[in-house]
């Protein structure tokens, strides 16, 4: 018997797994090839719960498929280029990326991930993800780098990516133009606040939530319907403070219910405001600069930041008594969604992916991908409904993979690394040519722009692919099985992949994709900033990671998982109920080669068995991990423990010959199967019970390599159900009245029960009456009445 620890034993098999290669992608295997594109985690501080439960959810298929036949492909990367990473590294070496060299700071980035990543993926290992740990990647690595750059080249000579100097989305805080996606509405507490501008002697009210862009005010705007303002169209009206003047024009975009139905237009407000700018051919007022900071033409609050120059204007205006008014409200704003900082828009210089034009297409392609739960498409089909812009991939950053392109200073244009240099770094390397193409100027500068961490993290199925060297193994695993990954990643990870795949290949990258959701706790999504954090480390630690997989079993697929405690104690029950159980059966097991004569009661429990292990195998053909689990776990609990091993202690201990082949045989294949059924979620106990008991028998080097449990081959009947289900109900009442009477359950009992009752039960009529202690059972109205021995 066993004395380790559960910590001892996840620590020993994950030595073992790792030594011996469990895992491992094995390249020339005539097998059937499931491969997974598994999520690169973000290299931050370490594994949180939310990664906890969603890679054990993936890790539950990684390792039915396993067992099911397939040779699995299962890398694992890290997400580790990019702003994340930037704060961290600032964070932890004291230091600010503008304030040194960026060859300094990408060289300290580069430092802290090599120190950083073994503990990191340490925390995937103790999880008991079952990755094959030679396939690694990193996203910023030369593999990845190169893999990126070529996506760029290739996109570039098929016309999908643009260079353009327009407005875009900004990020002041993180000073970068930033994507659609990575924009996220956000509620503030705002003011409405009612400033008086003039048209001749006429006050107007305009209320406006942003007080702080009057300078760049170009116009005023009503809604053409509004009665109210017809009278100012074509007049000119007095901006406050600033005293210059601008046009009142309609457009039907104004909600004349919003404020007072009146509103100013300024330069780069918002994206309406920047559409009426094109439309009326309005002038452009750039009042906020890159650091969101005022300009000159914001006057005397010039170099104020934002809230600052808002708060100053607003008690100027007060004390000119133009400002007559101020409501509370709570808004959504578009804000940066790393750092929670309201966008602005900002003219720059930014490289664009093309692709707006294929909104038809990209719907086509999510129908032609399988989602898991269905109703996930949605939010793609929602995403790409809702697109207004082409992707912006440029980064005014520093740590990330390099736009492979240098510029002529002179006439601006873009010159592209050569494909056989990839990867390269243009503030290092040199240009492939030495004079312009266009202009045969010879001053030529590097593109000092990073490339957006999502236009590398989209390329993953490549990265992982290509980690394998031979064409054709690289042809036969793409488009790849499986996408796993959150719902709220949908739009970054899942759609720019599948946009990327399509522009590069013409193909969906994968087949199916499976979703999950988010970990709360008191029923709100567990976050750092929340505060409402628990450690799986500590969890692990205290109860072990087979517990907190059985845990995460136990949520349906794309629903959000509440963290319990009492769920991860209800897997450690688990892990100790299987270990003594195998312990105290295999004491006097006898193994059974073949097939004995089956006793009818050992008949019918293998067809319960039988049933359990279809509607597990069913349910996990369409990613229902936790109707599998559950199925498993109850026939565990409740058919086998509580009811099989009493019904049958009797036979075992006091049985002829073949009554206890019977049991020994019924014993030991529905533990094994049992313990297969329950190797995708809880791989360490399971591995450990299969290496005690049954690996001389099985003869593999691990359970994970076993084969998935199918049917036991043995004659099944019409009635077998009924008649399991009365012999159950029949020991479930005499235990309650042997309870209700304070007897013991060994008490002896006279029985009787209805004739038909007793017909249905005369082949188990024996074990019944073992277990029930039913000296005698005669026909009558159900009773019970205890004999004295
Ligand atoms: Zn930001
Ligand atoms: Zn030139």
């Amino acid at each position: 018997m066993t004395t380790d620890t559960q910590k001892q034993i996840e620590e020993k098999w994950q030595n073992y797994w790792e030594k011996e290669k469990i895992y491992s992608f094995d390249q020339k295997s005539k097998k059937k090839i499931y491969s997974i594109d598994t999520p690169p985690p973000t290299v931050s501080g370490e594994m949180h719960m939310g990664h906890a439960c969603s890679y054990s959810q993936q890790d539950f298929i990684a390792r039915y498929k396993r067992m099911k036949g397939f040779n699995v492909f299962y890398p694992f990367g890290t997400d580790d280029n990019g702003l994340p990473t930037e704060r961290l590294v600032e964070k932890n070496k004291g230091v600010k990326a503008k304030e040194m060299s960026r060859d300094k700071f990408i060289e300290l980035c580069l430092d802290f991930l090599k120190e950083k990543l073994p503990t990191f993926s340490q925390d995937w290992k103790n999880i008991g993800i079952s990755c094959d740990w030679d396939l690694k990647y990193s996203t910023i690595n030369e593999h990845s780098r190169k893999i990126s750059q070529w996506s760029f080249l290739d996109l570039h000579k098929k016309g999908r990516v643009y260079r353009k100097d327009a407005p875009a989305m900004w990020c002041p805080n993180c000073q970068t133009g930033v994507a659609q996606i990575e924009v996220k509405d956000k509620e503030f507490d705002s003011t409405f606040n009612d400033i008086i501008f003039t048209v001749g002697k006429e006050k107007l009210t305009i209320a406006t939530t942003r007080p702080e862009l009057l300078p760049a005010c170009v116009a005023l705007v009503f809604n053409p319907a509004d009665k109210r303002y017809k009278k100012y169209l074509g007049k000119k009206a007095i901006v406050p403070l600033y005293n210059f003047e601008v046009p009142i024009i309609e457009d039907s975009r104004v909600k004349e219910d919003k404020g007072t139905g009146i509103v100013m237009c300024c330069t780069f407000g918002d994206q309406t405001d920047m559409e009426w700018q094109k439309a009326y051919n309005l002038p452009i007022k750039i009042a906020i600069n890159e650091e969101g900071k005022m300009t000159e033409v914001a006057g005397k609050y010039a170099g104020m930041p934002i809230k600052g120059a808002r708060k100053n204007i607003l008690n100027d205006l007060k004390a000119e008594n133009l400002l007559i008014n101020q409501k509370p409200i709570r808004h959504a704003v578009n804000v940066h969604e790393r750092c929670d900082t309201e966008i602005e828009f900002i003219k720059s210089k930014q490289w664009f992916v093309k692709y707006l034009d294929l909104k038809d297409e990209m719907l086509k392609w999510g129908n032609e991908l399988k989602w898991y739960p269905e109703y996930m498409k949605h939010r793609y089909d929602n995403w790409v409904k809702g697109l207004q812009w082409d992707w912006l991939i440029s980064n005014q950053r520093y740590f990330g993979v390099a736009f492979p392109v240098w510029y002529c200073n002179k006439c601006d244009t873009p010159i592209l690394a050569k494909e056989s240099d990839l990867p390269v770094e243009p503030i290092k390397n040199k240009a492939p040519v030495d004079s312009c193409p266009n202009c045969k100027s010879k001053d030529i500068i590097p593109e000092k722009d990073v490339l957006n961490t999502w236009f590398t993290s989209s390329m993953t199925p490549q990265i992982a692919i290509q980690l394998i060297k031979d064409k054709k193994i690289q042809n036969s695993l793409f488009p790849m099985s499986l996408r796993p990954q959150a719902h709220e990643i949908i739009s970054f990870w899942l759609f720019n992949t599948i946009v990327k795949s399509r522009l590069h290949f013409n193909k969906n990258p994968w087949k199916e994709s499976i979703i999950s959701g988010f970990v709360t706790l008191g029923g709100e999504k567990m976050s750092k900033s929340k505060g409402n954090t628990i450690r799986p480390q500590e969890v692990i630690e205290k109860y072990g990671a087979d517990a907190i997989r059985y845990w995460a079993s136990s949520s349906k697929l794309g629903e959000d998982v509440e963290y319990q405690e009492s769920d991860v104690v209800a897997g450690k029950k688990f892990t100790t109920k299987l270990t003594n159980a195998t312990n105290f059966l295999f004491q006097g097991l006898v193994y059974q080669e073949k097939q004995p004569h089956l006793e009818e009661t050992d008949r019918l429990l293998l067809t319960q068995l039988n049933k359990v292990i279809r509607n597990s195998t069913e349910s996990l053909e369409e990613y229902n991990y936790a109707q599998a689990k559950l199925q498993t776990d109850s026939f565990f609990f409740k058919t086998f423990a509580d009811n099989y091993l009493e019904i049958v202690k009797g036979r075992v201990y006091n049985g002829t010959k073949e009554e206890k082949a019977s049991a020994h045989y019924t014993l030991y294949q529905s533990l094994l199967a049992i313990v297969k059924l329950m190797a995708p979620f809880t791989p360490f106990i399971t591995e450990e019970v299969y290496q005690t008991h049954f690996k001389k028998y099985e003869k593999n080097k691990s359970i994970h390599l076993e084969s998935w449990p199918t049917q036991i081959k043995i004659k099944e009947n019409k009635e077998d159900q009924k008649i399991w289900d009365k012999l159950l109900e029949k020991i479930k009442d005499d235990r309650q009245k042997k309870s209700e009477n304070k007897k013991s359950m060994k008490a002896q009992i006279k029985r009787k029960m209805p004739k038909e009752d007793i017909i249905l039960l005369k082949d188990v009529i024996k074990d019944y009456q073992s277990v029930s202690g039913a000296i005698i059972v005669e026909v009558g109205p159900d009773s019970i009445e205890f004999v004295e021995p």
